[in-house]
């Protein structure tokens, strides 16, 4: 049995699209399906379609939330409450292509590979400025982090049972899936295809929350900011050492006239910036290590009509 966990966030509009075409695809394919629709918080009419199509057809699952958690908290419950051997997570805009779930699984079964993972080859239709940030974002990120993140790389993934149990034995409160997936391992083969636009609604990503979930990627992946923060408060100190020496050496030999009040004001609001912004990213993480230690839940259950998966301790999270 393949699991397919769908995240949706006020998703009224593509649910039924979704599920209609999913079925389409899977009619005649070698394996069973069950559908694990996870509603983060919707404010339409989302809820009503999940317990509607959970009503209808005894393959459809779902998992509803207190609020708006977030796509990756959405992720997470998930995997949890899915049962199937092999687990697939896909959006519910159908930019994550059902005709794809036959070849993959064609893959997974016959080639050496744990998972299968969709990548998109181009980013057509998109805002230019997004795509120019999303390219600056890969290759910060591919630079600085020892966990390498596929360009264009989607949550489209179709994975073995073992990599799905590893994905969510990480209990972290700051989730950023994409390098989590990379982080640990297994053997990954990539599927490419054209980018698709949504079936139908808005996205629920604007840039501010892009931005956010970027920073969170290299936080969570990288410490190479904090050492760059060193560095540069190294390099200041240096510079500043030898204008110490040239100065003191120029006021001993000539004397020295009162002057240059200007430009000494300059380097202090200089570096008075310098130090607010290194502050800022030790702040960075010293933020992230406020929420994990608290331990807060991930997520929070309102409504579902599953129990969540009876393997070793997952429960203790809910
Ligand atoms: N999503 C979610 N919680 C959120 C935002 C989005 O579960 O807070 C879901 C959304 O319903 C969709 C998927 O994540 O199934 C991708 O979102 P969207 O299509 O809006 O993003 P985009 O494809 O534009 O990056
Ligand atoms: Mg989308």
């Amino acid at each position: 049995m393949v699991s397919l966990v769908v995240p949706c966030f006020s998703e009224e509009e593509t649910i039924d699209i979704f599920y209609t075409e999913v079925n389409k695809v899977c009619q005649d394919a070698p394996f069973t399906i069950e559908f694990v629709f996870v509603d983060d918080g919707s404010r339409d009419g989302t809820l009503k379609i999940l317990r509607r199509l959970s009503r209808e057809d005894d393959r459809v699952h779902y998992v509803s939330f207190s609020r708006n958690f977030g796509k990756e908290a959405a992720l997470y419950a998930g995997l949890q409450h899915s049962k199937g051997e092999y687990v697939v997570t896909m959006d519910v805009d159908l930019q994550d292509p059902p005709y794809l779930l036959p070849e993959m699984y064609r893959i997974i079964t016959t080639q050496e590979c744990d998972c299968v993972a969709a990548f998109r080859e181009s980013r057509e239709g998109e805002p230019a400025v997004r795509s120019f940030f999303a390219k600056m974002f890969y290759w910060l990120i591919n630079r600085i982090s020892q966990t390498k993140i596929v360009e264009g790389a989607r949550d489209y993934r179709f994975m073995k049972r073992k990599m799905v149990d590893a994905v969510l034995n990480d209990r972290e409160y700051n989730r950023f899936s994409k390098g989590l997936y990379s982080w640990v391992g297994f053997e990954t083969k990539w599927l490419s295809y054209p980018n698709i636009e949504r079936s139908a609604g808005v996205t629920k990503w604007s840039f501010l929350k892009l931005f956010k979930y970027s920073v969170e990627g290299i936080l969570a992946y990288s410490t190479v900011p904090l050492s760059f923060v060193s560095c540069l408060g190294l390099l200041f100190c240096f510079v500043a050492f030898l204008g110490l020496c040239v100065v003191v050496g120029r006021a001993l030999i000539f004397g020295d006239p009162v002057a240059g009040w200007p430009s000494l004001v300059s380097i202090i609001v200089f570096l008075g910036g310098i130090q607010l912004l290194c502050l800022g990213i030790v702040g960075l993480y010293v933020s992230k290590i406020y929420l994990e230690t608290k331990g807060r839940q991930i997520y929070i259950e309102k409504e579902t009509d599953l129990d969540i998966r009876t393997n070793s301790d997952d429960a203790c999270v809910e």
